[in-house]
């Protein structure tokens, strides 16, 4: 019997990213950690993205998007403003600070703060991966914006996201499943097998048991 630890899973690496797009004037954004460089010769970095996030759409059907490297410095804020909303229900430029952002030559918006460099993407081929979209793609522009180091995915859960306060201890005594990106919790004896974190959009795969009291 081969061994399937899902646990495996969690010690590979990633860094974290805004992926950024524009359609129809409306400007987005959201949080993956799946930005890589996987060919040198053409230059070729792919992006996945989750089909749940209103920004995969827009790249779909504009070929177009900018990336841009959380960095150490990077707070909170920027993890909650562009990840833990959904473009559909905020316009997400609307409330995000003028100084933190700007235009690039493509017309897509890239992070300027907390960040230490951005790409302008464009889409050569797409892969139906099923939960996500591979966007397989051309870099036409990209800059260094700072020398602080970039925001791995085990950085930002040390560091950046704040401690969940004290656990597992509704009154009632109920079982408690925290998502093991973001800290959502639900209450309740059994998770849904096709509950989908209403925060990260992460599948019941990444929540954990925390208590049963
Ligand atoms: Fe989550």
């Amino acid at each position: 019997m081969e061994e399937m630890n899902t646990k495996a899973m969690y010690k590979l690496s990633y860094g974290l990213f805004v992926c950024t797009a524009v359609r129809d004037g409306k400007m987005n954004g959201c949080i993956i950690n799946t930005a890589i460089q996987v060919a040198s010769e053409p230059n070729t970095l792919t992006v996945a993205v989750n089909k749940a996030n209103y920004t995969h759409d827009m790249i779909k059907d504009t070929g177009a998007c900018n990336i841009s490297v959380i960095s150490t410095e990077a707070s909170f804020d920027l993890f909650k403003h562009f990840g833990f909303q959904s473009g559909r229900d905020v316009d997400k430029f609307a409330g995000f600070p003028e100084a933190s952002y700007k235009i690039a030559e493509n017309g897509i918006p890239v992070i300027t703060a907390g960040t230490n460099a951005w790409f302008s993407l464009k889409v050569k081929q797409t892969v139906d991966l099923g939960s996500h979209t591979l966007f397989i793609c051309e870099p036409v522009a990209m800059s260094v914006l700072s020398d602080a180091g970039s925001c791995t995915y085990e950085f930002y859960q040390s560091n950046i996201k704040p401690k969940p306060e004290k656990v597992g201890t509704t009154t009632d005594g109920q079982t408690v499943w925290r998502c093991r990106i973001c800290g959502y919790e639900y209450v309740g004896e059994e998770l849904p097998d096709d509950f989908i974190c209403p925060i990260c959009k992460h599948p019941a795969s990444d929540f954990e048991k925390v208590v049963k009291g």
